[in-house]
């Protein structure tokens, strides 16, 4: 037994990889995209320790290729998530009892795997899987992930060394930071590798196990991610993998009365059915099951008149199309002064004709494809209604032939509260409101009340009277607040990341405040000497 109060080395950011022409890295990702795009990859379920093959298959294409199988999936049935969900049960009370540092250390280590051996074999699945262009993959995949494993680790040891600031003489106060008295269930999204990576480990750093669930459509790296952590020191049970289709696994899962939380990451509507489910069933579990869900978003633009035309644009234009349009934080509505109007248009009409799509193994795209048909469907009725509807600046096209791509697209609305700056729509679809100068005030109230969400904004002023008023008017529209910069792209350690509202419930993936939520503290007082009479002081002896 090593005695020791330990300090986990101090985390700094994994810097970002630039795979420019004739790079090393370059040449090393490419072979490997060459690879996996040379096998059909078969990938079962993980379930304590054993890769389960249940022969009930889904297949996944490329997105931007969709006649290209890139690997077949195995389903879970019943018996499957039963036997996942017993997996994490037998394996809780050696993990839970493994010292912090031991815990710790396997999720350094799989920092380090990622950002050396690993890196390739993730940032590929990533891109082929996911149609994630290079830069894409290698901030959320490679960087986002090492991040989070870096800097949770920190988080643990801060909340281990959390203890009560008072111990008055003779007693000693302490705090025994317990995992929860269950399972925990993650549920992550298609969009974001580093969240599918994230969500079942941040309750394991803590002592937690899992259960995880990933979208079918992100199955390719999340699989490599179930065998990186393996290669970490990961023992089995700790993290259970299942594949399937969100209701069947998700109903079967909630209704067991050991489950403790849900690491939830994904749409509003599945979250809250998750929810509803739960506080129906909440008489029949062995404790009040943590719920922790980060959700959709609407995400605006807000530009005041004395704004800069150019940063405006730049950022609407990475802001909303960079990886389709699918992050949770795109910018898809745009508050934009009429003065300024003309020049911002022009940049963004220049901007769009300007971008490439297609294969992202062609590193000159600036976009792929949207995730699948499902997502493609849904944004032609978008694009419909603004053809129909709204003034097209840029774009406003599709094609489904080859693969699931969509035109990055500006529709000009002139009512505000028009479905397009409404919904999430979830593609490369941005939406203007151009407001008269002298409506300032309007506009902040619009960008407040016109959306469910509030997950993140932008303001851009030099004004800095406007600056403060967007701050304070803006206080509850979004989780993420920017100046004078695009509203994604939020970074582990630097900007905590979550939304309130229809957004979620706020526990800042990436902080302090995310792995609380998987600590279910037990206080100790411990009383050197205890007193030898019932009887207080103020009492007459007989
Ligand atoms: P989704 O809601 O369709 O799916 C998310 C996950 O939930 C998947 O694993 C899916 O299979 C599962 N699921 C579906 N129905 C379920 C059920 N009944 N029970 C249990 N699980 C179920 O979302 P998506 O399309 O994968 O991701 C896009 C959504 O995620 C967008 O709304 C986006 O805004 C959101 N998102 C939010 C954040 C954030 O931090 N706020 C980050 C990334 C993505």
């Amino acid at each position: 037994m090593s005695t020791g109060v330990y300090r986990v080395p101090p985390p700094m950011n994994e810097p970002v990889r630039g795979y420019t022409r004739g790079s090393p890295e370059r040449a090393s990702l490419e072979r490997e995209l060459a690879r996996q795009s040379g096998e059909v990859a078969e990938i079962p379920c993980l379930i304590g320790g054993r890769r389960v093959f249940t022969g009930r298959t889904h297949d996944l294409v490329m997105p931007h290729n969709h006649s290209h199988l890139l690997a077949r999936v195995h389903l879970a049935g019943p018996a499957e998530i039963a036997a996942a969900i017993q997996a994490a049960e037998d394996a809780r009370a050696e993990w839970a009892a493994l010292p912090l540092e031991q815990r710790t250390a396997v999720f350094l280590k799989a920092a380090e795997l990622l950002a050396g051996p690993w890196r390739d074999r993730v940032n590929a699945a990533t891109m082929l899987g996911q149609s994630k262009t290079v830069h894409q993959a290698e901030i959320d995949s490679a960087c986002e992930l090492i991040d989070f494993w870096r800097f949770n680790a920190m988080f643990a040891f801060q909340i281990a060394a959390d203890q009560p600031p008072v111990s008055p003489t003779g007693v000693w106060n302490r705090v025994d930071h317990r995992p929860l008295d269950g399972f925990v269930f993650a549920v992550t999204p298609f969009n974001f590798t580093s969240i599918a990576g994230n969500l079942p480990t941040a309750p394991a750093f803590l002592g937690n196990t899992c259960v995880w669930k990933p979208a079918t459509t992100s199955a390719h790296a999340c699989w490599v991610l179930a065998q990186l952590l393996e290669a970490a020191g990961l023992p089995p049970g700790v993290v259970n993998l299942v594949n399937g289709a969100g209701a069947e696994v998700g109903d079967q899962v909630v209704a067991d009365p050991r489950l403790a939380g849900v690491h939830f990451t994904g749409s509003t509507p599945v979250f809250q059915h998750l929810w509803r489910t739960i506080g129906q069933g909440i008489a029949g579990y062995r404790q009040y099951p943590r719920l922790v869900g980060e959700t959709g978003g609407k995400d605006f633009i807000l530009a005041h008149p004395s704004a800069d035309a150019t940063a405006v644009s730049v950022a609407i234009l990475r802001g909303a199309f960079e990886y389709q349009g699918q992050k949770c934080s795109a910018a898809s509505r745009m508050y934009l002064p009429r003065s300024l109007w003309p020049a911002i248009r022009e940049q963004l009409v220049a901007g769009v004709e300007g971008m490439k799509q297609g294969d992202v193994a062609d590193f000159t795209n600036f976009l792929g494809a949207v995730i699948d048909q499902r997502a493609f469907k849904k944004h032609q009725g978008y694009l419909e209604h603004g053809n129909r509807g709204a003034e097209c600046v840029a774009g406003g096209t599709a094609d489904g032939s080859r693969g699931w791509f969509v035109r990055p697209t500006v529709f000009r609305v002139d009512d505000p509260r028009d479905r397009l700056m409404q919904e999430e729509i979830f593609g490369p679809i941005a939406t203007v409101w151009v407001y008269d100068d002298a409506r300032w005030d309007d506009a902040l109230r619009e960008v407040d009340q016109t959306s469910p969400y509030a997950l993140t904004g932008a303001v851009f002023a030099t004004d800095r009277r406007a600056v403060d008023q967007a701050t304070e008017r803006l206080r509850f529209a979004a989780g993420n607040f920017y100046v004078n910069d695009k509203p994604t792209g939020a970074v582990v350690g630097q900007q905590p990341f979550g939304g309130s509202r229809a957004s979620g419930t706020n526990d800042k993936a990436g902080s302090i405040l995310n792995l609380l939520r998987w600590s279910s503290a037990r206080t100790i007082k411990e009383t050197f000497v205890p007193p030898t009479s019932w009887r207080y002081p103020f009492h007459e002896e007989p």
